[in-house]
Protein backbone atom coordinates (compact mmCIF):
# COMPACT_ATOMS: atom_id res chain seq x y z
CA UNK A 1 0.00 0.00 0.00
CA UNK A 2 1.87 2.87 -1.34
CA UNK A 3 -0.81 5.97 -0.17
CA UNK A 4 -1.32 6.88 3.71
CA UNK A 5 -4.21 4.81 5.13
CA UNK A 6 -7.50 6.89 6.77
CA UNK A 7 -9.66 4.72 9.06
CA UNK A 8 -13.35 5.79 9.98
CA UNK A 9 -14.86 4.16 12.84
CA UNK A 10 -18.37 3.93 11.95
CA UNK A 11 -18.94 2.20 15.21
CA UNK A 12 -17.45 5.06 17.34
CA UNK A 13 -18.99 7.74 15.00
CA UNK A 14 -22.71 5.96 15.99
CA UNK A 15 -21.29 5.97 19.61
CA UNK A 16 -21.23 9.43 19.63
CA UNK A 17 -24.30 9.77 18.13
CA UNK A 18 -26.26 7.82 20.94
CA UNK A 19 -24.44 9.07 23.87
CA UNK A 20 -25.33 13.05 21.88
CA UNK A 21 -28.51 11.73 21.96
CA UNK A 22 -28.95 10.20 25.23
CA UNK A 23 -27.97 14.09 26.80
CA UNK A 24 -30.87 15.31 25.41
CA UNK A 25 -35.17 15.10 25.53
CA UNK A 26 -35.20 15.83 21.92
CA UNK A 27 -34.82 14.82 18.51
CA UNK A 28 -30.64 14.50 17.89
CA UNK A 29 -30.56 15.10 14.29
CA UNK A 30 -26.86 15.09 12.10
CA UNK A 31 -24.85 17.96 10.54
CA UNK A 32 -23.28 16.21 7.81
CA UNK A 33 -22.04 19.07 5.56
CA UNK A 34 -18.48 19.22 3.70
CA UNK A 35 -18.96 15.95 2.35
CA UNK A 36 -19.23 14.72 6.28
CA UNK A 37 -16.69 16.47 7.61
CA UNK A 38 -14.44 15.22 5.13
CA UNK A 39 -15.31 11.70 5.81
CA UNK A 40 -18.04 10.64 3.64
CA UNK A 41 -21.37 12.34 4.06
CA UNK A 42 -23.15 9.32 2.52
CA UNK A 43 -21.17 6.52 4.61
CA UNK A 44 -21.60 8.55 7.73
CA UNK A 45 -25.58 9.25 7.07
CA UNK A 46 -26.03 5.76 6.40
CA UNK A 47 -24.82 4.29 9.41
CA UNK A 48 -26.12 7.05 11.71
CA UNK A 49 -29.81 6.49 9.53
CA UNK A 50 -29.44 2.78 10.84
CA UNK A 51 -29.21 3.54 14.20
CA UNK A 52 -32.32 6.05 14.12
CA UNK A 53 -31.41 9.65 12.75
CA UNK A 54 -34.12 10.73 10.72
CA UNK A 55 -32.58 14.52 9.67
CA UNK A 56 -29.80 15.51 8.16
CA UNK A 57 -28.15 18.67 7.71
CA UNK A 58 -25.72 20.27 4.46
CA UNK A 59 -24.41 23.27 3.33
CA UNK A 60 -25.74 23.42 0.25
CA UNK A 61 -28.37 22.30 -2.03
CA UNK A 62 -25.73 20.28 -4.20
CA UNK A 63 -24.16 18.73 -0.91
CA UNK A 64 -27.99 17.62 -0.24
CA UNK A 65 -28.02 15.81 -4.16
CA UNK A 66 -25.26 13.74 -3.11
CA UNK A 67 -26.84 12.90 0.16
CA UNK A 68 -30.18 11.77 -1.12
CA UNK A 69 -28.24 9.92 -3.44
CA UNK A 70 -26.72 7.83 -0.87
CA UNK A 71 -29.56 7.97 1.61
CA UNK A 72 -32.75 6.84 -0.78
CA UNK A 73 -36.05 8.10 -0.35
CA UNK A 74 -37.09 8.59 3.60
CA UNK A 75 -34.70 10.73 5.89
CA UNK A 76 -35.25 14.44 5.94
CA UNK A 77 -32.32 16.32 4.27
CA UNK A 78 -32.26 20.34 5.46
CA UNK A 79 -30.04 22.95 3.67
CA UNK A 80 -28.24 25.55 5.59
CA UNK A 81 -27.79 28.29 3.09
CA UNK A 82 -31.62 28.12 1.98
CA UNK A 83 -33.54 28.71 -1.23
CA UNK A 84 -30.87 30.32 -3.13
CA UNK A 85 -31.11 31.13 -7.08
CA UNK A 86 -30.94 27.85 -9.18
CA UNK A 87 -31.61 25.97 -6.48
CA UNK A 88 -35.32 25.45 -7.11
CA UNK A 89 -34.57 22.19 -9.11
CA UNK A 90 -32.35 20.60 -6.83
CA UNK A 91 -34.96 21.36 -3.66
CA UNK A 92 -37.71 19.85 -5.53
CA UNK A 93 -36.25 16.41 -6.98
CA UNK A 94 -33.79 15.50 -4.23
CA UNK A 95 -36.83 16.33 -1.60
CA UNK A 96 -34.44 18.98 0.18
CA UNK A 97 -35.65 21.30 2.87
CA UNK A 98 -33.61 24.59 2.79
CA UNK A 99 -33.99 27.05 5.75
CA UNK A 100 -34.70 30.09 4.21
CA UNK A 101 -32.41 32.95 5.30
CA UNK A 102 -34.23 36.34 3.95
CA UNK A 103 -37.72 38.13 2.82
CA UNK A 104 -35.49 37.35 -1.09
CA UNK A 105 -35.33 33.68 0.04
CA UNK A 106 -38.68 33.26 1.41
CA UNK A 107 -40.21 35.14 -1.48
CA UNK A 108 -38.23 32.86 -4.27
CA UNK A 109 -39.80 29.73 -2.31
CA UNK A 110 -43.53 29.98 -1.99
CA UNK A 111 -43.41 31.24 -5.37
CA UNK A 112 -41.45 28.90 -7.29
CA UNK A 113 -42.19 25.84 -5.19
CA UNK A 114 -45.55 26.35 -2.89
CA UNK A 115 -46.25 23.50 -0.40
CA UNK A 116 -42.82 22.46 -0.42
CA UNK A 117 -41.42 22.01 3.12
CA UNK A 118 -39.50 24.58 4.51
CA UNK A 119 -37.61 25.81 8.03
CA UNK A 120 -36.39 29.44 8.74
CA UNK A 121 -33.26 30.27 10.16
CA UNK A 122 -33.05 33.20 11.86
CA UNK A 123 -30.42 35.27 13.22
CA UNK A 124 -30.03 35.41 16.85
CA UNK A 125 -27.10 37.55 16.67
CA UNK A 126 -24.06 35.96 15.23
CA UNK A 127 -24.99 37.63 12.41
CA UNK A 128 -23.66 35.26 9.27
CA UNK A 129 -26.97 33.44 8.17
CA UNK A 130 -30.87 34.40 8.93
CA UNK A 131 -33.08 36.84 9.13
CA UNK A 132 -32.71 39.84 11.83
CA UNK A 133 -35.21 40.13 14.58
CA UNK A 134 -36.81 43.28 12.93
CA UNK A 135 -36.33 41.54 9.51
CA UNK A 136 -38.76 38.44 11.26
CA UNK A 137 -41.01 40.63 12.94
CA UNK A 138 -41.79 42.31 9.77
CA UNK A 139 -42.48 39.31 8.18
CA UNK A 140 -42.86 36.37 9.82
CA UNK A 141 -46.38 36.27 9.45
CA UNK A 142 -46.16 35.10 5.99
CA UNK A 143 -43.54 32.21 6.71
CA UNK A 144 -45.91 31.46 9.43
CA UNK A 145 -48.99 31.05 7.09
CA UNK A 146 -46.91 28.55 4.76
CA UNK A 147 -46.33 26.28 7.82
CA UNK A 148 -42.36 26.21 8.05
CA UNK A 149 -41.35 22.62 9.54
CA UNK A 150 -38.52 24.49 11.87
CA UNK A 151 -37.20 27.52 13.28
CA UNK A 152 -33.29 27.62 14.04
CA UNK A 153 -31.26 29.60 14.86
CA UNK A 154 -26.95 29.27 15.76
CA UNK A 155 -24.94 30.04 18.42
CA UNK A 156 -21.78 32.26 17.91
CA UNK A 157 -20.29 30.74 21.26
CA UNK A 158 -21.58 27.91 22.24
CA UNK A 159 -17.80 26.57 22.51
CA UNK A 160 -17.45 28.26 25.45
CA UNK A 161 -19.55 27.98 28.07
CA UNK A 162 -19.30 30.73 29.61
CA UNK A 163 -19.29 33.10 27.82
CA UNK A 164 -22.27 35.95 27.65
CA UNK A 165 -23.12 35.40 24.07
CA UNK A 166 -24.57 31.95 25.01
CA UNK A 167 -27.69 33.61 27.05
CA UNK A 168 -27.89 37.06 24.72
CA UNK A 169 -28.60 34.32 21.75
CA UNK A 170 -30.53 32.22 23.62
CA UNK A 171 -33.03 34.94 25.10
CA UNK A 172 -33.21 36.23 21.23
CA UNK A 173 -34.15 33.31 20.01
CA UNK A 174 -36.86 32.76 22.63
CA UNK A 175 -38.30 36.00 22.55
CA UNK A 176 -38.22 35.42 18.33
CA UNK A 177 -40.07 32.10 18.72
CA UNK A 178 -42.24 32.14 21.39
CA UNK A 179 -45.76 31.46 21.49
CA UNK A 180 -45.07 30.11 17.83
CA UNK A 181 -46.35 26.38 17.46
CA UNK A 182 -43.34 25.38 15.33
CA UNK A 183 -40.33 22.69 16.23
CA UNK A 184 -37.22 24.94 16.72
CA UNK A 185 -33.44 23.86 17.23
CA UNK A 186 -30.55 25.80 18.38
CA UNK A 187 -27.94 23.49 19.63
CA UNK A 188 -25.27 22.06 17.53
CA UNK A 189 -22.38 20.55 19.45
CA UNK A 190 -21.31 23.09 21.98
CA UNK A 191 -25.24 23.84 22.21
CA UNK A 192 -25.96 20.30 23.61
CA UNK A 193 -23.11 20.90 26.32
CA UNK A 194 -24.77 24.03 27.38
CA UNK A 195 -28.06 22.33 29.33
CA UNK A 196 -31.70 21.47 28.64
CA UNK A 197 -32.63 25.08 28.09
CA UNK A 198 -30.67 25.54 25.14
CA UNK A 199 -31.81 21.69 23.33
CA UNK A 200 -36.02 22.78 22.04
CA UNK A 201 -37.14 20.45 20.03
CA UNK A 202 -33.92 19.11 17.49
CA UNK A 203 -30.13 19.23 17.94
CA UNK A 204 -27.67 19.77 15.33
CA UNK A 205 -24.57 18.23 16.12
CA UNK A 206 -21.62 17.55 13.86
CA UNK A 207 -17.98 18.08 14.91
CA UNK A 208 -18.94 16.19 18.13
CA UNK A 209 -19.54 13.23 16.16
CA UNK A 210 -16.82 13.10 14.59
CA UNK A 211 -14.74 13.24 17.59
CA UNK A 212 -13.81 16.83 17.99
CA UNK A 213 -13.94 19.67 20.40
CA UNK A 214 -16.27 21.09 22.39
CA UNK A 215 -17.58 16.99 22.97
CA UNK A 216 -14.61 16.38 25.22
CA UNK A 217 -16.01 12.51 25.61
CA UNK A 218 -16.19 12.04 22.20
CA UNK A 219 -14.54 9.06 21.18
CA UNK A 220 -12.18 9.00 18.45
CA UNK A 221 -13.55 8.26 14.71
CA UNK A 222 -10.62 9.18 12.20
CA UNK A 223 -6.80 7.47 12.20
CA UNK A 224 -4.02 7.81 10.16
CA UNK A 225 -1.36 5.33 9.64
CA UNK A 226 1.29 6.70 7.15
CA UNK A 227 3.78 3.86 5.17
CA UNK A 228 7.33 4.12 5.68
CA UNK A 229 8.48 4.47 1.86
CA UNK A 230 12.87 4.42 2.89
CA UNK A 231 15.10 4.29 5.94
CA UNK A 232 18.48 5.94 6.12
CA UNK A 233 21.00 6.84 8.63
CA UNK A 234 22.75 10.12 9.19
CA UNK A 235 25.46 11.10 11.05
CA UNK A 236 25.60 13.43 13.49
CA UNK A 237 25.79 17.12 11.47
CA UNK A 238 23.40 16.03 8.66
CA UNK A 239 20.35 17.78 7.35
CA UNK A 240 17.05 16.61 6.36
CA UNK A 241 14.47 18.10 4.02
CA UNK A 242 13.84 21.52 2.75
CA UNK A 243 15.73 24.63 3.92
CA UNK A 244 18.18 21.83 5.95
CA UNK A 245 15.63 22.83 8.72
CA UNK A 246 15.90 19.81 11.11
CA UNK A 247 19.68 18.87 11.40
CA UNK A 248 21.01 15.61 13.65
CA UNK A 249 22.42 16.46 16.94
CA UNK A 250 23.68 12.64 17.04
CA UNK A 251 23.88 10.07 14.47
CA UNK A 252 19.66 9.07 13.84
CA UNK A 253 17.62 7.04 11.67
CA UNK A 254 15.30 8.89 9.53
CA UNK A 255 12.15 7.48 8.37
CA UNK A 256 10.78 9.07 5.23
CA UNK A 257 6.37 8.20 4.66
CA UNK A 258 3.77 9.12 2.26
CA UNK A 259 1.54 12.13 3.20
CA UNK A 260 2.21 15.86 3.14
CA UNK A 261 0.67 19.45 3.10
CA UNK A 262 -1.18 18.00 0.00
CA UNK A 263 -2.63 15.46 2.47
CA UNK A 264 -3.82 17.78 4.93
CA UNK A 265 -1.01 17.96 6.98
CA UNK A 266 -0.04 21.37 7.24
CA UNK A 267 3.13 22.66 7.38
CA UNK A 268 2.95 23.86 10.46
CA UNK A 269 2.84 21.10 12.05
CA UNK A 270 7.12 20.69 12.08
CA UNK A 271 9.07 21.94 15.06
CA UNK A 272 5.38 21.58 17.38
CA UNK A 273 6.40 18.50 19.10
CA UNK A 274 3.65 16.07 16.94
CA UNK A 275 4.80 12.85 17.16
CA UNK A 276 3.64 9.91 14.91
CA UNK A 277 3.79 6.45 16.55
CA UNK A 278 5.00 2.70 16.15
CA UNK A 279 3.06 1.26 18.58
CA UNK A 280 3.52 2.92 21.83
CA UNK A 281 6.53 4.23 20.85
CA UNK A 282 6.39 8.34 20.09
CA UNK A 283 8.68 8.71 16.79
CA UNK A 284 8.93 13.02 16.00
CA UNK A 285 8.13 14.63 12.86
CA UNK A 286 11.45 16.08 12.04
CA UNK A 287 12.35 18.73 9.04
CA UNK A 288 9.49 20.71 6.95
CA UNK A 289 6.68 18.64 6.04
CA UNK A 290 6.91 18.48 2.13
CA UNK A 291 3.63 18.08 -0.17
CA UNK A 292 3.59 14.37 -0.49
CA UNK A 293 6.05 13.49 2.30
CA UNK A 294 7.18 13.52 5.68
CA UNK A 295 10.05 12.45 7.89
CA UNK A 296 10.80 11.01 11.19
CA UNK A 297 12.80 10.52 13.38
CA UNK A 298 12.62 6.94 14.01
CA UNK A 299 15.79 6.30 16.00
CA UNK A 300 14.40 5.10 19.14
CA UNK A 301 12.89 2.03 16.91
CA UNK A 302 14.64 -1.51 16.73
CA UNK A 303 12.46 -1.92 13.91
CA UNK A 304 10.67 0.23 11.70
CA UNK A 305 7.43 -0.81 10.78
CA UNK A 306 5.64 -0.57 7.50
CA UNK A 307 3.16 2.49 8.55
CA UNK A 308 3.30 4.82 11.12
CA UNK A 309 0.55 6.60 13.17
CA UNK A 310 -0.62 10.29 13.19
CA UNK A 311 -3.74 10.36 14.20
CA UNK A 312 -5.12 7.78 16.97
CA UNK A 313 -6.49 7.33 20.43
CA UNK A 314 -3.33 9.09 21.90
CA UNK A 315 -2.83 12.05 19.57
CA UNK A 316 -6.55 13.02 18.48
CA UNK A 317 -7.75 15.56 15.96
CA UNK A 318 -7.35 18.49 18.41
CA UNK A 319 -3.83 17.95 19.54
CA UNK A 320 -2.75 17.75 15.46
CA UNK A 321 -4.89 20.80 15.21
CA UNK A 322 -3.80 22.41 18.11
CA UNK A 323 -0.09 21.98 16.65
CA UNK A 324 -0.63 23.48 13.17
CA UNK A 325 -2.83 26.44 14.37
CA UNK A 326 -6.33 25.32 13.62
CA UNK A 327 -9.38 23.65 14.52
CA UNK A 328 -10.41 20.11 14.79
CA UNK A 329 -12.78 21.02 12.20
CA UNK A 330 -10.50 22.59 9.69
CA UNK A 331 -8.49 19.46 10.16
CA UNK A 332 -10.84 17.11 9.24
CA UNK A 333 -12.11 18.95 6.40
CA UNK A 334 -8.44 19.11 5.16
CA UNK A 335 -7.59 15.58 4.33
CA UNK A 336 -8.44 15.35 1.17
CA UNK A 337 -9.05 12.88 -1.91
CA UNK A 338 -5.30 11.02 -1.92
CA UNK A 339 -5.84 8.50 1.76
CA UNK A 340 -6.79 4.86 1.20
CA UNK A 341 -9.97 4.70 3.17
CA UNK A 342 -11.45 2.14 5.32
CA UNK A 343 -14.75 2.25 7.35
CA UNK A 344 -15.24 0.00 10.42
CA UNK A 345 -18.56 -0.90 11.18
C1 LIG B 1 -21.89 23.45 11.18
C2 LIG B 1 -23.18 23.77 11.82
C3 LIG B 1 -23.70 22.95 12.82
C4 LIG B 1 -22.89 21.86 13.47
O1 LIG B 1 -21.96 22.47 14.32
P1 LIG B 1 -20.89 21.64 15.21
O2 LIG B 1 -20.18 22.69 15.97
O3 LIG B 1 -20.02 20.95 14.21
O4 LIG B 1 -21.65 20.69 16.04
C5 LIG B 1 -24.99 23.21 13.27
N1 LIG B 1 -25.71 24.24 12.77
C6 LIG B 1 -25.23 25.08 11.82
C7 LIG B 1 -26.07 26.21 11.32
C8 LIG B 1 -23.95 24.87 11.32
O5 LIG B 1 -23.46 25.70 10.39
Amino acid sequence: MSTAKLTINLDALVANWRNLNAMTNCETAAVVKANGYGLDAGRVAKALAQAGARNFFVAAAEEGVALRRALGAGPGISVFSGHMDGDTRLLKDFQLTPMLNSLEQMLRHFESLPGHAFGVQLDSGMNRLGMEPAEWAAVGEIALGQSPVLLMSHLACADEPAHEMNAKQLKTFREMTSGIEVPRSLAATGGILLGPEYHFDLCRPGIGLYGGRPYLDALPVASLDLPVIQVRDLEAGESVGYGNAWIAKRPSRIATVAAGYADGLQRALMNTGIDTFAGETPCPIVGRVSMDLITVDVTALSDVPSHLSLLNERQGVDILADAAGTIGYEFLTSLGHRYARTYLG
